[in-house]
């Protein structure tokens, strides 16, 4: 069996949809198809997730809402139209929406959730139609007869009974549309993954049915070895391990939600993300293990936005507890980090820096310097991190050196250099006005010449 999930793109319009038909019909073993929520059909088009939170937001605010709401029936109406579908269809998501908005608003963000959460549900509910219409025997089946998610206030995630809950999905002889992005907590209320969060409940299905395979459609031929925007005409990755997925989980890799790996990966999966405007592309498969040959690096990353928290102190080596005391800190001020690079008597803590805010920054500073009398504390701003990854990366010598020489010549500094355990990355910490310049060196480096 092979579970599908289609993204915003995909299901933007009543011919993306035809061509979804299509592919799910040209193999028996598509069994399970999750969707998103209807998505740009161009450039300057407004996804219905976004239509969905501007009316939650005037729910919330006591404004008018009917035109709001209006629209986003109005793009489900043109897909109908499209699809030759009754308007009735149409009617059911008017009331579905009107009763969304007149829902418990005493917490905003579950509020908000119920309301973000209808253009994957109605969009299911509408394929599966469709599905139906042409004599492709479908079925809707909601999160809620299975998807179960923890409650606030942590981030969404499925809980470990959704994956029993959902393994009877197997036994299914009709085709069954799921809508993505959602579950349902032990007490029956909706909450949404994060956002591009339809990928994770595919890769959830995935793993709840042990599927064969995973395929991830969207609306590129597959994922690339640079970033397309910085690097002209970067090398296309054929297959790329779980793990160095993972790793290259920065900008320009955000083709496939870093959270929807853990599900197939706990299980081995495989995951083929593929183009629904070109299925014939063979696309990119993640595996659990590849065999490796030809190139030690399989993609570079980079990514802005990082702040390092830099803290001194004369043998903190020898001082058991300080590295727990030092991110206790940040725990307090709910900050997650990437990286801490340490020497003997300094440690740098690495994080995103959207989540640092003058106060929180001030407090953090002040709570090292007291509570662990540190000799120096600095919080800086403005960093990228680049990130070289590749499984052959552990068998080839001088490799950080060639690195190192490449980004050299673009005349920054390289602030910070961690390469993980696993040997199957290295980071470098670099200004962030130098990202794109190191960038397109590193692949020149890497990449320059033989294609693979
Ligand atoms: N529709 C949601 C979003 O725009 C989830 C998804 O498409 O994966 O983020």
């Amino acid at each position: 069996m092979i579970v599908c999930k289609f993204g915003g793109t995909s299901v933007a319009s009543a011919e993306q949809i035809q061509k979804v038909a299509n592919i799910v019909k040209s193999n028996p073993a598509r069994k399970i198809v999750a969707v998103s929520a209807p998505g740009k059909r161009s450039g300057d088009d407004i996804k219905v997730t976004d239509l969905l939170i501007n009316l939650a937001m005037a729910a919330l605010k006591n404004e008018e809402i009917e035109e709001e709401l209006q629209i986003v029936v109005n793009r489900f109406m043109a897909i109908a139209d499209g699809l030759e579908l009754d308007h009735t269809i149409c009617d059911v998501i008017a009331e579905d929406l009107h009763e969304r908005v007149k829902g418990d608003k005493s917490n905003e963000e579950l509020f908000i959730d119920s309301i973000k959460a209808a253009g994957e549900d109605n969009n299911a509910k509408l394929i599966a139609a469709y599905f139906n219409s042409i004599g492709m025997p479908a079925r809707y089946v909601s999160p809620k007869d299975g998807l179960v998610v923890n409650d606030l206030p942590e981030r969404t995630y499925a809980l470990p009974e959704a994956y029993a809950n959902l393994a009877p999905l197997k036994s299914t002889k009709e085709i069954i549309v799921f809508p993505g992005f959602f579950g349902y907590t032990k007490a029956g209320i909706l909450r949404t993954f994060d956002r591009g969060g339809s990928d994770i409940t595919g890769s959830i299905l995935a793993a709840a049915v042990e599927a064969e395979l995973y395929e991830n459609f969207t609306d590129v031929d597959c994922v690339f070895s640079a970033n397309p925007k910085v690097v002209n005409d970067p090398v296309e990755i054929k297959e790329i391990t779980y793990r160095e997925m993972r790793e290259l989980s920065y900008a320009g890799f955000s083709v496939f939600h870093d959270e929807a790996l853990m599900p197939v990966y706990k299980i081995g999966v495989p995951v083929n993300i593929k183009n629904t405007n070109n299925p014939s592309a063979p696309g990119t498969r993640i595996v659990p293990r590849r065999s490796v040959t030809g190139r030690p690096v399989t993609g570079i990353s980079a990514d802005s936005g990082f702040s390092t928290l830099y803290v001194s102190k004369y043998l903190m080596n020898r001082e058991v507890g300080f590295g727990r005391k030092l991110l206790q800190i940040l725990e307090d001020e709910n900050i997650s980090y990437e990286h801490t690079p340490s020497g003997l008597d300094d440690i740098s803590v690495i994080m995103r820096s959207n989540q640092i805010t003058l106060e929180n920054e001030e407090r953090i500073l002040s709570r090292v310097k007291n509570e662990l009398n540190a000799d120096d504390v600095q919080m800086r701003h403005g960093f990228s991190m680049i990130v070289i990854v590749g499984e052959g990366m552990r068998n080839n010598t001088g490799l950080a050196a060639r690195a190192a020489t490449a980004i050299s010549k673009t005349g920054a500094n390289i602030e910070m250099i961690n390469q993980g355990s696993s040997e199957v990355s290295l980071v470098f910490g670099v200004l962030q006005e130098y990202e794109n310049q190191i960038l397109q060196a590193l692949y020149g480096e890497f990449f320059a010449h033989a294609r693979v």
